[in-house]
């Protein structure tokens, strides 16, 4: 074939591909141009997930009747200076393809009409072809709704997921503009039913408890660094306190001049100052605005703008971690008062000695120095009849048996014993439930929600009483009885997050279990009672793999006779 150029709407429809992934990404394109329009008001409205339907409605500048139609073309937009200076870029949208590309792939209708203008005008656009413009009658501002999204893109199609689960993320998405504009108030109506609504009232705490809660918005603290004459760069926002952590980083919100991105850098930037305040396995809830002149951001990194590249990279995360870091030392000077089995294990930093397998540290400390491989596990299968001993910094449980000394992690040991019965409780189709005294009413962001929804009936199998409540709320009727001891809300919280929603219905049960175990067994730090400990003893003697936990780490560390021998020099 020879070489020929593009037209413009094949070039529109290749560039798409990459601007408009899903009905999400459109949301987020229009929902800029509203923004960048200066609305205080965007309202949005879905429906089959986005597929159907997607209209954006805002109260912004509108566009001049005679430059209505010129939106539609590639490149064509009112956001760049004349002289194209990309370094000064104040603006979300900046590419003028989002329009043009969101045409190519649907159908589009756009009512505008600026304030100072008495009429305002229709454009009509049908997979990249101009059926009309005409004048129209039109509130000030701008509509836009784009229907049967990817109607010539079949391929993409295939790639969605369920209207619902499309929905869940353009959800997300309204949360994410929610968070960076507290001041604009934005509205999400889903298949007709109203499904998230901002006050708009400029409150980040107001908007955050919009998104994740009004319990959760309230425990949030301030983040403030303001930039001075030197260090040019600002960090506001709102940050979990240590106790408010969750078992993803969905809950981590960066902005950078108030567009929400994505980096690894920053995420990492922002989980290292929490360092010593969470648990292994916990990320915390964030939403940081960023301030930096728009000279030293290059936003132009990807067509969906989601990535930024920094000129002083060093300076910003510096000035994100001292930020965060003060505002939790200020909180709690000691960092880990609390006592617990994830935090009181080795972290991945720590050198550990070349022993073979992965003894805990705390265990070997109060022998070193210990050289050579004595300190071995005891074989699968085989648990010594134990006699309790006492108990080691409220975590290890010592014992002797007829080879030497025995310590057992008492969590992890517990957990295995309840996983095993767990497990067998579910094969017989008979979980023990516990009945709550009193409901709990539980808020769930749309995500967990998702994951929620997706196994719905599993959890009832599991021992979990569930009625829907409300829009994003649940009613807590019962537990697993295993949790009896556990903080309802917080157990079932947890939970749902760890499990989330499982790669596979194998995968989902055996995290399930996992969880359930692990949140119903005793805490590291908790000091036993001599039958207690002989109780859990016996019960991990009766288990079927006893020397692990679910997860695979050792419940017990044997020391063996001669290896004690040898250390005080009798052998
Ligand atoms: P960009 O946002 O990168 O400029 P778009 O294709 O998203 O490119 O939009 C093209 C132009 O259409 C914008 O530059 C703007 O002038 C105009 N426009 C789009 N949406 C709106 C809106 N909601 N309100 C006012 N103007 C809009
Ligand atoms: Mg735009």
């Amino acid at each position: 074939m020879p070489i020929r150029v593009l037209s413009s709407q094949l070039a529109a429809r290749i560039a798409a591909g990459e601007v408009v992934e899903r009905p999400a990404s459109v949301v987020k394109e229009l929902v800029e141009n509203s923004l960048d329009a200066g609305a205080t008001a965007v309202s949005v409205e879905i429906r089959g997930g986005g597929l159907e339907l997607i209209r954006v409605v805002d109260n912004g500048s509108g566009i001049p009747t005679g430059e209505a139609e010129l939106a539609f073309h590639r490149f064509a937009t009112s956001k760049l200076p004349l002289d194209g200076n990309l370094d000064s870029i104040t603006t979300l949208g900046f590419r003028g393809e989002a329009l043009p590309s969101i045409a190519s792939v649907s159908n589009v209708l756009l009512v505008t009409r600026p304030a100072d203008q008495p009429g305002g005008v229709v454009v009509e656009v049908a997979v990249g072809d101009l059926i009309r413009t005409a004048p129209h009658g039109s509130p000030p501002g701008t509509s836009i709704a784009v229907r049967d999204l990817f109607q010539n893109v079949p391929a993409r199609l295939k790639f969605l997921r369920s209207p619902p689960a499309e929905a869940t993320r353009v959800q997300t998405v309204l949360h994410q503009f929610a968070l960076a504009f507290p001041g604009v108030r934005f509205h999400l109506d889903v298949d007709g039913r109203a499904s998230f609504t901002s006050s708009g009232n400029g409150d980040l705490r107001d908007a955050c408890s919009a998104v994740y809660g009004t319990k959760t918005a309230k425990a949030l603290l301030e983040v403030i660094s303001e930039s001075d004459g030197i260090n040019l760069i600002g960090v506001h926002g709102l940050i979990g306190p240590p106790d408010v952590s969750r078992a993803s980083r969905s809950y981590i919100n960066l902005l950078v001049n108030r567009r929400w991105i994505q980096s690894r850098a920053l995420t990492y930037a922002l989980e290292e100052a929490y360092q010593g305040f969470l648990m292994e396995h916990r990320h915390p809830l964030a939403v940081i605005n960023i301030t930096v002149q728009p000279s030293e951001v290059d936003v132009n990194v990807h067509p969906a703008k989601l990535e930024v590249r920094f000129l002083h990279e060093r300076d910003v995360f510096a000035t994100l971690q001292r930020a965060v870091r003060g505002a939790l030392v200020a909180l709690a000077p000691v960092p880990n008062v609390r006592s617990n089995f994830a935090s009181s294990r080795p972290s991945s930093t720590t050198t550990a000695r070349p022993l073979e397998g992965h003894q805990s540290q705390q265990a070997l400390s109060l022998f070193a120095p210990v050289e050579g491989t004595d300190t071995t596990y005891t074989p699968r299968g085989i648990v010594p009849s134990l006699r309790v001993l006492g108990q080691v910094q409220s975590l290890y449980i010592v014992a002797e048996g007829p080879e030497g000394m025995y310590l057992v992690d008492q969590h992890a040991a517990h957990e295995r014993v309840l996983y095993e019965k767990v497990r067998r409780e579910i094969s017989d189709r008979a979980p023990q439930s516990q009945g709550l005294l009193e409901s709990v009413v539980v808020e769930l962001p749309a995500i967990l929600e998702e994951s929620l929804e997706a196994h719905r009936d599993e959890w009832t199998m599991y021992g979990f009483d569930l009625d829907t409540f409300g829009p994003h709320s649940y009613l807590l009727r019962a537990l697993p009885a295993s949790l009896k001891d556990a903080d309802p809300e917080e157990a079932f919280r947890s939970i749902l997050e760890e499990v989330g929603r499982g790669e596979s219905k194998i995968d989902w049960e055996e995290k399930m279990v996992c969880s359930i175990a692990c949140h119903s067994a005793v805490r590291a730090g908790k000091t036993l009672s001599r039958e207690e400990m002989e109780s859990l003893l016996l019960q991990l003697e009766a288990s079927d793999q006893p020397n692990t936990c679910p997860h695979g780490r050792p419940t017990m560390v044997h020391l063996s006779a001669a290896h004690l021998q040898r250390e005080f020099g009798r052998r």
